[in-house]
């Protein structure tokens, strides 16, 4: 594919949208397989437990990304699928089925652990202000397709062992080339599986061995059982978007196995060659999000505790302040998380807010102004350029700060540039952002009036009084906060 011009629909932001492909490790420009449209899967949750703000990260991405491409005109259509089967323990043919082994351990049925994690991940997705895809796959519904794929790529590219059938990687070309890994010895690739060809070959459909039962089993015609993790994403972005699609997304560790691998099923299954031209691996281009890191290196939860937003919230963080620490880093970047660094965040939430406040109840006029127009094209060409969200956010900061500016105006473009980044900066209140710790002991009504009373001891000259209400305060973990330049009288300690 050569550089042609983006086949942009008139009228929308000007600035070229460049993207970066993992495939070819080249930023590229964004050309629509259909004119005016964008069409997005992103790998989605495997609902075996709670998702960890980690994986948040690679939502926030992809949503970032959605926003994007409608803010350039596109026509989006966004896919996210839940995986509720298939994905074991190790993302090569390792370990326990995750879903079948939380449904054991937890005494539920597994259909009942998919239910319960969906429902969990969806609310935190609402917390974080990512917008609901066009739609939401789930793998399970979707195995008759699975199976009518997997019968049409069989004979030429599988083989069947007594565990089950396996996806033969030499029968396509460039096999691994995302991964870029050129021996078997690539991250994950273990031979784990008796009598597999070559030890990156994958599983397709697991059958059930002979005298148990899985709580999730299909009639194949490789027997009962189970499909593939790969298998799945292969068959739900073909079933919803055609192939090829436009973009395909995931977080980092995704570019090593579950992807080269959706990406030989997709070659298989439309005969095509190799990867020397994009589209023959299902999207035109692939892209990734890094990792959120800790301390302790990559976040995960095979280390049985780990971060998920409800924590942040418990300890009076708005869900928004995280998206708003996601968004100051560039997404093919690692980002470390710290308390500090959330902290930070929430600050500059709050200055947001506050900055945007004045003009929250006017009505949007049509942006003439100069110095608006020249501040929308600066921040349609950072986000143009390969979503950099670290300038774009400096550039509504920008915007907030005008004075002796239409009110109209102003808001449009924060309106604008907000759909983009997804902070909620007109709606948002005060309120709203000062959430209570769910271990504060103490109640809002009892701060203000202590607070009142130690406004009239002050008045009166009774500084004595004054200290013993505030030391009080402190007491039950409340900071009180004189002179707080953006008008906060007290915060609770977390
Ligand atoms: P999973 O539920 O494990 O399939 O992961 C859901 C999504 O989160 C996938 O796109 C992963 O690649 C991504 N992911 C997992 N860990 C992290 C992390 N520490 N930082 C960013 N993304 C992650
Ligand atoms: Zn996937």
């Amino acid at each position: 594919m050569g550089a042609r011009m983006t086949d942009a629909p008139a009228s929308v932001p000007g600035a070229p949208l460049t993207l970066f492909n993992s495939l070819t490790r080249r930023l590229e420009p964004f050309v629509p397989v259909h004119a005016g449209e964008a069409r997005v899967y992103s790998c989605g949750p495997t609902v075996y437990n709670y998702q960890h703000i980690g994986n948040m990260r690679a939502y926030v991405f992809a949503d970032t990304l959605g926003r994007t491409l409608s803010f350039k005109g596109y026509d989006l259509r966004h896919i996210i699928n839940i995986t509720d089967v298939g994905h074991l323990t190790s993302d090569a043919d390792a370990g326990d089925d995750k879903m079948e082994k939380a449904a054991a351990s937890q005494g539920k049925s597994a259909w009942d652990i998919a239910a319960f994690y969906t429902a969990e991940f969806k609310r935190d997705l609402a917390w974080l202000g990512v917008r609901d895809p066009a739609k939401w796959t789930v793998a399970t519904d979707y195995v008759p397709r699975m199976i009518a794929f997997a019968e049409r790529i069989a004979d030429a590219h599988c083989y069947e062992l007594d565990s089950g059938l396996y996806f033969d990687v030499s029968t396509v070309a460039d096999y691994g080339r995302l991964a870029r890994a050129v021996t078997d010895e690539g991250e994950g690739r273990i031979d784990e599986v008796e009598g597999k060809r070559h030890a990156a070959d994958f599983a397709i459909w697991r059958k059930t061995p002979p005298g148990e039962t899985r709580q999730m089993e299909w009639d194949s015609p490789w027997g009962r059982g189970a499909p593939g993790w790969h298998l799945e994403c292969s068959v739900m972005g073909e079933a919803e978007l055609g192939m090829p699609f436009d973009i395909h997304t995931g977080g980092i560790d995704h570019r090593e196995i579950h992807h080269p691998n959706e990406i030989a099923q997709n070659q298989a299954y439309r005969g095509c060659g190799g990867l020397d031209c994009a589209e023959h691996s299902g999207a035109r281009l692939w892209m990734h999000n890094n990792f959120l890191i800790d301390r302790g290196g990559k976040m995960s939860k095979s280390a049985g505790e780990f971060l998920r937003l409800q924590l942040l919230v418990d300890r009076g963080y708005h869900p928004l302040a995280y998206r708003l620490m996601c968004l100051q880093a560039h997404y093919r970047s690692e980002l470390e998380f710290s308390w500090d660094g959330l902290g930070a965040a929430l600050t500059r939430l709050k200055r947001l807010v506050m900055a945007a406040s004045p003009v929250r109840d006017a009505a949007a006029a049509a942006i003439a102004d100069r110095r608006l127009t020249d501040l929308l094209a600066k921040f349609d060409a950072a986000v143009s350029d390969d979503l950099n969200t670290a300038v774009a956010l400096t550039l509504v900061e920008e915007a907030a700060a005008m004075k002796k500016i239409d009110a109209g105006q102003k808001r449009a473009v924060l309106e604008t540039m907000d759909a983009v980044l997804g902070l909620q900066l007109l709606t948002l209140s005060r309120e709203a952002l000062r959430i209570r710790p769910a271990t504060a002991m103490i109640a809002e009504d009892a701060i203000e009036a202590t607070l009142a009373r130690r406004k009239d001891a002050r008045a009166a000259k009774d500084f004595a009084a004054s200290d013993a209400l505030r030391d009080e305060l402190i007491a039950a973990g409340v900071e009180v906060m004189d002179g707080d330049p953006l008008g906060w009288d007290w915060r609770l300690d977390n």
